[in-house]
């Protein structure tokens, strides 16, 4: 994945008509749990309304406590996938935790009849699962999506991308989504976006940030702007290819994280702006 000289090109794929490399752009905006079939489905909606063909569904949520909402699981597939074929979204981002659910995706998808593609999303709890980043490594059907780890270095995150790539799939795209400190900071992780230069100098893969939880909070800024869009414009600034962001048809009733998601009405203005910066920069 590294650049070199002789070996300078930004890694470029193709996946369900959706082009990924380190020129790109693309918001990755949805819910960070499946909700409802109705959710969901104003959800895939909105994003249509907004010339979106990329999505964030969890269905798979690793959560810091075993008594939280741990998603739905294999039983939401169906309807995210049906309705993501309906509305038009060609990838969408998953968080995956274990081999079987790769093999449930893969089943889902096959039933109903291919509407969409998954990328698979390794969390931050897992960039050093080393054993779930061959295994997502070994296959070549579906891109990855790999988190930096929250409390380790970029270095070591990196290596986990190389993980990946060592088993056979270079299809990666690196998301900064800010890290763990001790400090007691308003925001739920430090941003780190200023990292997304230096992950594009040392590697050739795409470079995505996720403003969403490194934030932690819908709050709006004095000037009108939610401290997402804030944090999202110094990724986009930096060069990040793609953002990955939770919405929610009705934020506080959202199953997981609800503090942080943006409204739907909030949507349109979030990708207007992020798409004024991307076009400043
Ligand atoms: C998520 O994007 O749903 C998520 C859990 O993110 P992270 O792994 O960065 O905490």
């Amino acid at each position: 994945l590294g650049r070199r000289p002789g070996n300078e090109e930004s890694l470029r794929f193709e996946y369900n008509g959706v082009t990924f490399d380190q020129d790109c752009f693309h918001v990755v905006a949805g819910l960070n749990a499946v909700d409802t079939r109705e959710f969901t489905e104003q959800t895939f909606r909105a994003l249509k309304e907004h010339g979106q063909v990329c999505a964030r569904m969890g269905a798979y949520k690793p959560r810091t406590s075993p008594y939280s909402f741990q998603g739905y699981g294999k039983q939401c597939l169906p309807y995210v996938f049906e309705l993501a074929g309906k509305y038009g979204i060609r990838v969408i981002s998953m968080e995956v935790t274990r081999d079987e659910h790769l093999d449930e995706i893969r089943e889902a998808l096959k039933q109903t009849g291919n509407p969409t593609g998954v990328m698979l999303q390794i969390g931050t709890r897992n960039t050093q699962n080393f054993e779930l980043l061959k295994s997502v490594g070994s296959q070549n059907e579906f891109p990855i999506l790999l988190k930096r780890g929250f409390g380790i270095t970029l270095h070591e995150s990196l290596l986990a991308a190389e993980y990946v790539a060592s088993a056979g799939n270079r299809n990666i795209v690196f998301c900064l989504r800010g890290m763990k400190t001790n400090f007691g900071d308003p925001h739920r992780n430090l941003i780190d976006f200023g990292h997304v230069p230096v992950v594009k100098r040392l590697t050739r893969m795409p470079v995505c940030v996720d403003p969403s939880h490194s934030v932690g909070t819908r709050d709006v800024a004095p000037d009108g702007l939610t401290d997402v869009f804030h944090v999202a414009a110094q990724g986009v600034i930096a060069g990040a290819n793609l953002v990955l962001t939770d919405v929610h048809p009705q934020p506080k009733n959202a199953l997981v994280d609800a503090a942080q998601a943006l409204t739907l009405e909030e949507l349109p203005h979030f990708l207007d702006d992020c798409a004024l910066v991307r076009e400043a920069y």
